[in-house]
């Protein structure tokens, strides 16, 4: 889950450009394209909602740049087996583009329940999350009433550019449900042929947040935890002293990484940038970083690589350190 505008935008100067002139009705529609994504070769999908991009070796981006989120799902190859890291906001038919991009039996994973990461679960058999109360109730679509509040306008006109997949007749969006075919846990290892991937429990932006590494190619595949824009720590489920020791965690792998790959936005990252993020949390808690107010209560924090959008007051009283 992620900001409307704000992360569909290509850059902290850019975001600054566009809130200086956000009365103009064309906004992000006609943003320029991420300068990261002209370096990557793009694969055709076949599907107009989607666009593919190869950011590592068997490694492909499907994003779906046409609606607010701009959210990034991760279809992960091995010799034997794939991962599907996030299914998207449901919107298109990622089922579909999954399968021109690979024969191979398909696993997937979730970085985190939030609806757009899970839109596409119903697509696949094999379906693996946490066996935590957070998950199983994504499952079931039953989610907070301020997130199904945040998701419903998710196809309203100012949140898609151009026309919606011709077999998506509503502009009504319905909350996700899935059928979940095993559980997963925290240092599990999935071996997929010629490839490795460990799943690690990052709780913090939700309880059920995971990132996944392929520590031979130093890869991590971030999900909400992190990425290069607007980091939400305000929605119902956030707990900013687990977000705070996940990113510990995280930065103690930071010797062995090449690239992250996030959820939203540009889909790969500096992994130095973890410890910016680790550096700005401590501030936050230490009450040394400015902020300017949001609406509904929150606050901006605004740094190199990132902003965090935070509820007023930020749970702190939880914070380890
Ligand atoms: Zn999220």
């Amino acid at each position: 889950m992620k900001e409307l505008a704000v992360r569909c935008l290509y850059s902290a100067l850019v975001v600054v450009s566009w809130l200086a002139t956000s009365a103009r009705a064309e906004s992000w529609c006609d943003a320029a394209p991420l300068p990261v994504l002209a370096a990557l070769t793009q694969v055709d999908s076949g599907e107009d909602w989607f666009k593919i991009y190869v950011v590592a070796d068997g490694v492909f981006a499907i994003t779906e740049p046409r609606q607010a989120e701009g959210v990034n799902s991760f279809l992960i190859v091995g010799s034997r087996r794939a991962i599907l890291f996030d299914s998207g906001l449901g919107v298109g038919r990622i089922g579909k583009v999954v399968s021109k991009l690979t024969p191979l039996p398909v696993t997937v994973l979730n970085s985190h329940t939030h609806f757009d990461h899970v839109g596409g679960n119903a697509e696949f058999a094999d379906v693996r999350n946490l066996n935590i109360p957070y998950s199983l109730a994504s499952s079931r679509g039953q989610v907070d009433p301020a997130l199904a509040e945040y998701a419903r306008p998710t196809l309203a006109e100012d949140r898609v550019c151009g026309p919606l997949p011709t077999e998506v007749t509503s502009r009504e969006y319905k909350i996700p449900t899935w059928r979940i075919s095993r559980y997963i846990e925290d240092n599990e290892r999935i071996d997929l042929g010629s490839r490795t991937l460990e799943v690690l429990r990052t709780p913090g932006h939700t309880p059920d947040s995971m990132t996944l590494l392929d520590r031979a190619r130093g890869l991590l595949f971030t999900g909400d935890t992190y990425y290069s824009n607007q980091i939400y720590l305000w929605a119902p489920g956030t707990d900013l002293g687990a977000y705070r020791a996940s990113i510990d965690r995280l930065v103690a792998l930071r010797p062995g990484l090449k690239a992250l790959l996030p959820a939203h936005g540009a889909p790969t990252a500096d992994p130095e940038q973890l410890v910016e993020l680790q550096t700005a949390l401590r501030e936050i808690v230490a009450g040394s970083a400015p902020s300017t107010p949001a609406p509904q209560n929150r606050r901006v924090f605004r740094f190199e690589h990132f902003s965090i959008l935070m509820a007023q007051p930020p749970e702190t009283a939880r914070a380890p350190k």
